[in-house]
């Protein structure tokens, strides 16, 4: 059984939560630890990001309940990283998600907002093409392995999040491939831990994890390490699909998840 959730979010950013409430739901799940993923600030308005002036009162908040919890579970204290924001320092924290959740062109279109956004993205940015978008998203990500500080790659496919319903990307073309397989060899490359992410299933998007099935396979045959995670940002969505996730992560062939213990990863038998 998955005993641990190293991706939630609050109040202090996107979540519908409180700290507290997230920490006790995945206690009453069964988790013997959590960490908190705070949204870091970033370069452009935004509605989910904890703003910088925060972050400090944030992470005294969450170092208090550890401690007001330590008996029952261990609490670590997190952040989301995003590529776009470049400058900050990460060293505060027990450990880091590095992400991409936006386009880096004008106005900074969400990679994850809502369908209608990324179908007016690839419309208006791209001229239609896909794979383009999709290259310029693993471009992105591909910057995450050169940031020592992170440990996880967070959610490495979110652009696929509303294909289910509406086909937006083929991951089977070349050139999507192409893009996705380079940047997960540099990510394994570079030591980082894939979350498998059962978020956008508790909201309703997917029927399955990030990554996809055929991700997760060549990560495994590239040697990979995965952890399993929730995004969650409400209670009810703590330990989404966590059973679904673990018999994926099997099916593809791992035979352990990668937890964090302290200040270290290990290797956890599932
Ligand atoms: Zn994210
Ligand atoms: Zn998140």
């Amino acid at each position: 059984m998955i005993s641990q959730n190293l991706h939630m979010h609050s109040t202090w950013d996107d979540g519908r939560s409180s700290v507290e409430e997230m920490i006790l739901a995945s206690r009453d799940a069964g988790l013997t630890s959590v960490g908190v993923s705070v949204h870091c600030p970033m370069p452009f308005p935004n509605d989910w990001e904890c703003p910088k002036e925060r972050l400090e009162a944030y992470r005294a908040e969450v170092r208090a309940l550890a401690d007001k919890y330590a008996a029952s579970i261990r609490v670590y204290l997190g952040i989301e990283w995003d590529v776009t924001a470049q400058a900050l320092d990460l060293s505060p924290y027990d450990y880091v998600i590095g992400s991409v959740h936006e386009w880096p062109v004008s106005g900074y279109p969400s990679v994850d907002a809502d369908a209608q956004t990324t179908a007016h993205c690839l419309d208006k940015c791209f001229g239609g093409d896909a794979d383009a978008a999709a290259e310029m998203y693993f471009a992105e990500l591909d910057k995450v392995a050169a940031r020592e500080e992170v440990d996880i790659v967070g959610h490495f496919d979110l652009l696929t999040k509303f294909d289910e319903q509406h086909g937006f990307f083929d991951e089977n073309s070349p050139r999507y491939r192409r893009a996705a397989e380079r940047a997960m060899e540099r990510l394994v490359s570079a030591g980082k831990i894939f979350e498998v992410n059962t978020g956008a299933i508790s909201r309703g998007y997917r029927t399955t994890p990030y990554p996809s099935m055929q991700w997760l396979h060549l990560l495994r045959e590239m040697g990979g390490r995965v952890t399993v995670s929730a995004d969650a940002h409400h209670v009810s969505g703590v330990t989404c699909a966590f059973d679904l996730a673990e018999k994926l992560v099997k099916d593809a062939g791992f035979g352990e998840i990668w937890i964090l213990e302290g200040k270290e990863f290990v290797p956890s038998e599932i």
